[in-house]
């Protein structure tokens, strides 16, 4: 088998009323970076590659440097290429657009040889453990134009979390950092009390603090029982990470802006994180996903894939989900304790929900792992098509 030709599609859906804001930007849009990949046997395969990021830059690498590279080449040699490829770009690589690039094409190459071998890529990672996820939702951001008065929106902010409690979720994923901490412990605390005590309550921060006033933030977040507090610091400062974690007791999670099995080496072996996130579309799609995760068992460090993105994009993380081990084996693993859970963002984003001809769901709080071969999904053309191409919004930034 042959890879014959490479696709890119950028998607993007415009989110006027419904844009939100994280302590560092905010989202005018969604969008994706979609690629497939065609082979001379008449299979193809998808990936994504990218999060938050422009799409553009992603799309450039993948049609200007990479596919020359793979055309021509055998995909269900996936794992040579991950390393060929990374060793061509080496020297201008390394980080970004270059890896999220190499992601996608990783991605979509597992899909084609799980189709060609007629098993999920679950089990070409060696086998699943379940059938399906717990899931936490990831809600509870900053809305509308008056989040500076968060007074005001303290009710919203409560309805909202209990939205989720009553659609099936049992575990919940807040942000904070784009007020004053003292603020924010109150924003922790009105959700906290909206979903009670016995829904797991996760934080994060997206990186918005030094490690002093992160220090401060996680002396509030110890008392509402917060289960892990998420980029507490800058991703390249690693004195501070580890400074945040030997100063709580709250579990201290994060990576999902690093790439690589090196950058995930200095996340955990310089005793950063309890909790490694890496993302399936950013850090090096599968291939690179079964060397961190390898990496951080060896260091006690459990890994817990960061999701963002379309259905595709969702998929990709329940196969590996799917495939992780219980952390460590035991009787009867519990979820949050030691088996992993998804992250299931409930912002809108129709490229998640309407993308597949048979989208992803969250039912009675667990997602299952798509079952057909390859990644299991179908792409809808039409929806692809609906979505492609469209201006995009003004820079992420530019309103905060
Ligand atoms: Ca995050």
């Amino acid at each position: 088998m042959r890879i014959t030709k490479v696709d890119t599609i950028i998607v993007r859906v415009p989110l006027g009323q419904q844009r939100f804001l994280s302590s560092q930007c905010a989202f005018p849009e969604r969008n994706s970076l979609l690629v497939r990949v065609e082979t001379d046997e008449g299979i193809h395969g998808w990936g994504e590659g990218g999060q938050y990021g422009p799409p553009e830059p992603v799309a450039s690498c993948i049609n200007h440097v990479l596919v020359p590279l793979i055309t021509g080449k055998n995909p269900l040699d996936h794992g040579r290429i991950s390393l060929e490829l990374y060793a061509a770009t080496r020297d201008y690589g390394q980080k970004g657009p270059y890896i999220e690039a190499l992601s996608a094409i990783d991605i979509a190459l597992w899909d084609i040889a799980g189709q060609a071998l007629g098993v999920p890529v679950s089990r070409l990672l060696g086998g699943a453990f379940r059938d399906s996820v717990p899931s936490y939702a990831t809600g509870c951001y900053y809305r509308g134009g008056n989040h500076l008065d968060h007074r005001s929106t303290l009710a919203g902010l409560a309805e909202e979390a209990k939205s989720y409690r009553e659609a099936g979720f049992r575990m919940l994923k807040m942000k904070v950092g784009l007020l004053r901490v003292e603020d924010d412990w109150e924003r922790v605390a009105a959700v906290r009390e909206a979903i009670g005590p016995e829904c797991t309550l996760l934080v994060d921060a997206n990186h918005a603090y030094n490690a002093m006033t992160a220090v401060h933030m996680a002396r509030g977040l110890e008392r509402h029982n917060v289960r892990w507090f998420e980029e507490p610091v800058p991703p390249e400062d690693r004195e501070g990470y580890r400074r945040v974690r030997n100063s709580t007791s709250v579990p201290i999670a994060g990576g999902e802006c690093e790439y690589t099995r090196y950058g995930f080496r200095d996340l955990i072996t310089r005793g950063c994180v309890d909790i490694a996130q890496p993302d399936l579309c950013v850090a090096g799609g599968f291939s690179e996903w079964q060397r961190i995760v390898a990496l951080a068992d060896s260091f006690g460090v459990w890994t817990v894939p960061h999701v963002w993105g379309s259905g595709v994009a969702l998929a990709a993380a329940l196969h590996a989900l799917a495939a992780l081990p219980p952390f460590p084996h035991t009787a009867h693993p519990v979820p949050m304790q030691n088996e992993p859970v998804i992250e299931f963002d409930r912002n809108y984003n129709p490229l998640r929900d309407d993308l597949l001809e048979d989208p992803i769901r969250c039912v009675g709080g667990s997602v299952a792992i798509p079952a057909g071969p390859g990644l299991g999904i179908r792409v809808r053309e039409d929806v692809l098509e609906h979505y492609a191409n469209a201006a995009p919004m003004a820079a992420r930034g530019a309103e905060c």
